[in-house]
């Protein structure tokens, strides 16, 4: 029976060819108003076959398949046809046709230079090669996979606000049903702030949440000139949802800030939009960043030490860390909270050796770091001693 609820309905929806081959097997969907709905599959995977169904031009399959009253369904063909041989990036580059077929027949005219020639083939190659590079550049025809690729503009609307929030909230929801104890990390949106209570102890929250270093600081308008280098996951959004974080964070809706150090190596983060890694090297100037801030008014320096040493104390019962007392570890800094330094990338102590922060000037710089009580670093120099000792915790 038909809910009258949904707008369209499909119950053991099957549909095979003449022969016998079976595209379509067993589906039942059911949906509601208002919803966005995607099919994904391969190619010949049944997908246009399955949306001719729905909008009774296929009119030959097994099981039912209705629309609610008075829903009318269209179909719009794909156009052009996509060659089934190749993939999308294929059929794109394709489609600059032109261009791609110049800069093909360079590549072949350039490999001939590896080969054995006479001087009047060589001059002949060379003229060839020399005509081609005209027109390649009088049509800006280079570097066609990298205009073929997806700009790094559009991370925040592929890893989108919608899915945050629809994956957060649900994450939640599943909490509360269970009483299990949820930790929310790498909160990139307004949005999704408002799950978060602030009305209890954090020693007492059974939902936490934590905030990156770089979603504070970015925003989608530094894509641009930053590229792939602050491509993260989830994606630094919009100058209103980090407004609205700060506003989280300063409210105690978020609970403690983290790096999410993630030192991927230039070569890979250069690469195109959908082949760079997300993630990048910020545990250098995480606190630098946050000394920046409480210059700026963002937040005050009390509030940084809460989020980013008492709280992580507290959130994972580290046992005898996190503040300054007596008979407690000393991890410390001490920071000139007034210096201005430019980041630059010999002053990187990272392997990977860059920064999404090079060029940047802030104003607050870490000059001496200690470690269970030993002197690590001082003004740029890292100490060759060992004084590491793990963790230990309270719960
Ligand atoms: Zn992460």
């Amino acid at each position: 029976m038909a809910s009258t609820q949904y707008v369209y309905t499909m119950h053991k929806l099957g549909k095979a060819w003449p022969g016998g081959k079976e595209v379509l097997k067993d589906i039942s969907l059911s949906f509601l108003p208002g919803a966005k709905i995607g099919v994904l599959g391969l190619n010949g995977a049944g997908k246009s076959t399955l949306l001719k169904i729905m909008a009774g031009i296929e009119t030959e399959f097994s099981g039912e398949a209705w629309p609610a009253d008075g829903i009318n369904i269209g179909y719009l063909a794909q156009e052009p046809e996509l060659d089934e041989t190749m993939d999308v990036a294929g059929n794109v580059l394709s489609g600059m046709g032109q261009a791609k077929e110049l800069v093909d027949r360079f590549n072949e005219v350039s490999a001939r230079f590896a080969e054995e020639m006479s001087d009047e083939e060589m001059n002949a190659t060379i003229a060839e090669q020399a005509e081609l590079q005209d027109q390649i550049d009088a049509i800006d025809g280079w570097d066609l996979e990298r205009k073929a690729e997806i700009p790094i503009e559009y991370h925040p609307d592929i890893r989108s606000a919608e899915a945050c929030y629809l994956s957060s909230s649900k994450a939640i929801a599943l909490a509360k049903e269970t009483g299990a104890r949820l930790h929310v990390f790498h909160l990139s949106t307004a949005r999704e702030t408002a799950l978060f209570q602030n009305d209890v102890p954090l020693a007492e929250k059974q939902i936490t949440s934590e905030v990156c270093i770089h979603h504070l600081w970015f925003s989608d308008e530094d894509y641009t000139k930053k590229g792939t280098h602050i491509k993260w996951n989830p994606a630094v959004k919009s100058a209103v949802d980090r407004a609205g974080l700060w506003e989280a964070l300063n409210d105690d809706r978020i609970d403690i800030i983290a790096t999410d150090h993630a030192p991927h190596t230039l070569e890979e983060k250069n690469q195109v939009y959908t082949k760079a890694p997300s993630g990048g090297p910020m545990v250098q100037h995480a606190l630098a960043v946050m000394l920046e801030c409480v210059n700026q008014g963002k937040i005050s320096l009390e509030k940084v030490v809460e989020k980013m040493c008492h709280n992580p104390a507290i959130l994972f019962s580290i046992k005898e860390r996190g503040y300054i007392r007596a008979g407690y570890y000393a991890d410390l800094v001490l920071v000139d909270a007034n210096q201005a330094h430019t980041i630059t990338r010999d002053s990187l102590l990272y392997k990977c050796g860059w920064s999404p922060l090079e060029g940047t000037t802030l104003r607050g710089a870490v000059t001496h770091t200690f470690l269970n009580g030993a002197l690590m670093y001082e003004n740029g120099n890292i100490k060759e001693a060992h004084h590491a000792k793990p963790l230990s915790f309270t719960r």
